[in-house]
């Protein structure tokens, strides 16, 4: 009897997490799993900002894929997915191939949703992926080079637009790494200018007042100027157009919120905002056999709210997806998803971090610390012990080879 073929789309953290429980739990020879993911390698999407400024190698935010999973029983393929035909159930990749499923996972993260603002498609700079991010990182240092032959205030002006998570994640490393190259090029650190945008009232909205007034004094106290309820119109290579004026920038880091993956929308389904609502077991009910987690899925936790798109989701979510994909096999009972909200920690440069966990609010050098215990945790999920002090010891620029000028 054919084995049933279980295609996973995406190694980010849910699909990778998927993967690593099914090799758990499958029984030999009771499925096939192919895992599909753009690049060979894993990148701790929560720390892309780090490569975005340069402040962690590369090394520490990149894994190799062929080291993370069995490769007894989980084949990897290296390839971009185009679309998938669901009533054939076939993925059809960029190369021309197609792979049949009779199990499907997607799990292919987010786009950048750029809410068609003009410009920012084309001249804002993303941290969407490692390569996008390693692209900010080639920009900002192109800027301090080029000042000190054309003297252009713009290219020390670093705007980053949103002041969600990721924004003040951003903020707070180009608050640690821009003193150390405007010292390195021997350019005066009072002419660097750091401005956060933010079309909310406050930074990190969603968050609790304590942590708000935290962060909003932080950053003013580091020299950042914020600019609150403040709407972003436009962007060219030069400037930034504000409801309230314009900014002389050449550099604006786009942080404003995310969609899910243009495939569901290419196969015209509905979606929202690019995303597919799943059911209490992660499938996609208009689907036979198709599940959906992390990003580019939406899911209800009651009939109003949906969960945030956190790498928290999609971790709690993949060992129940990758449960009723072998209960789906096996013909048994597959489990209601439900998560269970651990707090969030956002980082603000390496020593300072806000947030809550639990119910407790937590700031400053603790919370820091505390954010380096919640990404140690991924790691041992990922690859246990081992893979903790590894990646303590790994100095390494870069595992794989990345031009400047490869930005996706
Ligand atoms: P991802 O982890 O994004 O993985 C998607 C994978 O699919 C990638 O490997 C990608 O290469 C691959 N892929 C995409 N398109 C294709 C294609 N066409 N073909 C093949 N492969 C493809 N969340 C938190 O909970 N806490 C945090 O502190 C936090 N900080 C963040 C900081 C930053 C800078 C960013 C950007 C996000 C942060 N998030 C945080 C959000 C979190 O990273 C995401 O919610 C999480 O990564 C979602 O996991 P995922 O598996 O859905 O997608």
């Amino acid at each position: 009897m054919n084995k049933p073929k279980i295609v996973i789309l995406g190694a980010g953290y849910g699909g990778i997490i998927t993967t690593k429980k099914l090799e758990k739990l499958l029984k030999a020879n009771e499925a096939e799993v192919t895992l599909i993911n753009k690049h060979d390698y894993h990148y701790i999407t929560t720390q892309l900002h780090k490569i975005g400024a340069g402040t962690a190698p590369d090394g520490k935010i990149i894994l190799p894929i062929e080291e993370l999973i069995d490769n007894e029983k989980t084949m990897f393929k290296k390839a971009t997915v185009n679309s998938i035909d669901f009533e054939q159930k076939s993925v059809s990749l960029e190369s021309g191939e197609k792979i049949d499923y009779d199990y499907l996972l997607v799990a292919l993260g987010f786009q950048v949703e750029t809410f068609g603002i003009p410009g920012i498609d084309t001249h804002a700079f993303k941290i969407s992926s490692f390569r996008s991010s390693k692209a900010i990182y080639h920009h900002i240092q192109k800027q301090f080079s080029m000042y000190q032959e054309d003297n252009n205030p713009a290219r020390l002006t670093f705007a980053v637009a949103g002041a969600g998570f990721t924004g003040i994640e951003m903020v707070g490393e180009l608050v640690e790494i821009l003193p150390k190259l405007a010292k390195t090029h021997h350019v005066p650190f009072e002419k660097v200018r750091i401005i956060n945008i933010e079309a909310s009232q406050n930074l990190l909205p969603g968050f609790d007042q304590d942590a708000v007034t935290y962060t909003t004094n932080l950053l003013k106290s580091m020299g950042v100027e914020v600019l609150t309820a403040t709407k972003i119109l436009g962007c060219t290579e030069n400037v930034v157009t504000l409801e309230s004026g314009q900014i002389e920038t050449k550099t604006l880091i786009w942080s404003c919120g995310v969609r899910g993956h243009q495939l569901f929308d290419d196969a015209g389904l509905q979606t929202v905002r690019g995303k597919m609502v799943v059911d209490k077991y992660l499938r996609i009910p208009s689907l036979n056999n198709v599940y959906c987690i992390g990003d580019n899925s939406v899911f209800m936790k009651d009939d109003q709210t949906a969960l945030p798109p956190t790498a928290q989701v999609a971790l709690q979510q993949a060992p129940v997806c990758a449960g009723n994909i072998i209960a789906a096999i096996r013909s048994t009972d597959l489990k209601a998803f439900e998560y269970r909200h651990q707090g969030s920690v956002a980082s603000i440069s390496d020593y300072f971090a806000v947030g809550k966990v639990g119910s407790f609010f937590i700031k400053g050098k603790f919370a820091a610390l505390m954010k380096k215990v919640i990404e140690a945790k991924y790691l041992y999920c990922l690859g246990g012990p081992a893979l903790i002090v590894k990646q303590l010891f790994n100095f390494q620029s870069s595992p794989v080879k990345v031009s400047a000028k490869q930005s996706q």
